[in-house]
């Protein structure tokens, strides 16, 4: 047996549907974001937003280090989210989709 096998029971992605919707039309300049490289929990307006670069990167305020980068090539968006650990919403900002 595979140590990584779970018993749980599961759904597919397609049931987080509702609630990520929820979450993406919230500002997320507005919601803190902790950087996976020194642990430092800001506002992600306060990132350091490079655009010189063929798409747009977003470093830490406080190391440098890259926390978001997206490209738009065509018809398709690359959103790199590996530096950030973490973004916290806050709930007040949740736009109710008419539930
Ligand atoms: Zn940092």
């Amino acid at each position: 047996m595979n140590s990584h096998t779970y018993d749980y029971e599961y759904l597919d992605g397609n049931a987080a549907a509702g609630e990520l919707s929820n979450i993406f039309t919230m500002g997320v300049t507005a919601a803190k974001g902790q950087c996976a490289h020194c642990g430092a929990r800001k506002r992600f307006a306060e990132a350091h937003l490079y655009m010189q670069a063929p798409g747009v990167v977003a470093r830490c305020a406080v190391c440098e280090h890259v926390l978001l980068r997206f490209v738009t090539a065509r018809q398709r968006v690359f959103l790199d989210l590996r530096g950030l650990t973490c973004l916290i919403f806050d709930k007040s900002q949740l736009v109710e989709s008419g539930r």
